[in-house]
């Protein structure tokens, strides 16, 4: 269940630029989940997994970083510097990439499933001796709300 008054936080924070010409409309209905889910910051990622099953880790699988958030997938993660560059506005922010054209709606779609890629490539091998990192392909295409 969410907790309502979060949520509205989180959506006003993310979605506060909107207008009735989203361009969300106008794209995939998978990328459409891939959009909503970071604009929500229900993305199955490690800071809002850990909130879920607190033995589930919450930091960056690819630098370490203490949270795996939206914020720290989109923008900041080091090791996405050159997917970013490829696939994200010169300078990116929350607005240029999740209200967007329906080009760049598309590219941070792509953006995003490539980043999830890239973690399940370096961390399935470690994953299955320690218990702790896992590859979160599955986590893809389970309804997460
Ligand atoms: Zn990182």
């Amino acid at each position: 269940m969410w907790a309502i008054g979060q949520t509205d936080r989180v959506v006003h924070r993310y979605m506060n630029s909107l207008t009735t010409n989203d361009n969300i409309r106008t794209i995939s209905r998978k990328e459409q989940v891939t959009i909503f889910r970071l604009r929500t910051e229900h993305a199955p990622l490690n800071y809002h997994l850990n909130r879920i099953n607190p033995q589930h880790p919450p930091m960056c699988p690819l630098c370490n970083d203490q949270f795996e958030t939206t914020d720290h997938l989109l923008l900041h993660c080091p090791n996405l510097d050159d997917l970013r560059h490829d696939l994200l506005p010169p300078t990116p922010d929350i607005t240029n990439i999740l209200s967007s054209t329906t080009d760049q709606l598309k590219n941070t779609s792509k953006f995003y499933h490539m980043a999830m890629y890239i973690y399940c490539d370096m961390y399935t091998a470690p994953s299955k001796k320690e218990g702790q990192l896992h590859c979160r392909t599955e986590n893809l295409i389970v309804p997460f709300f």
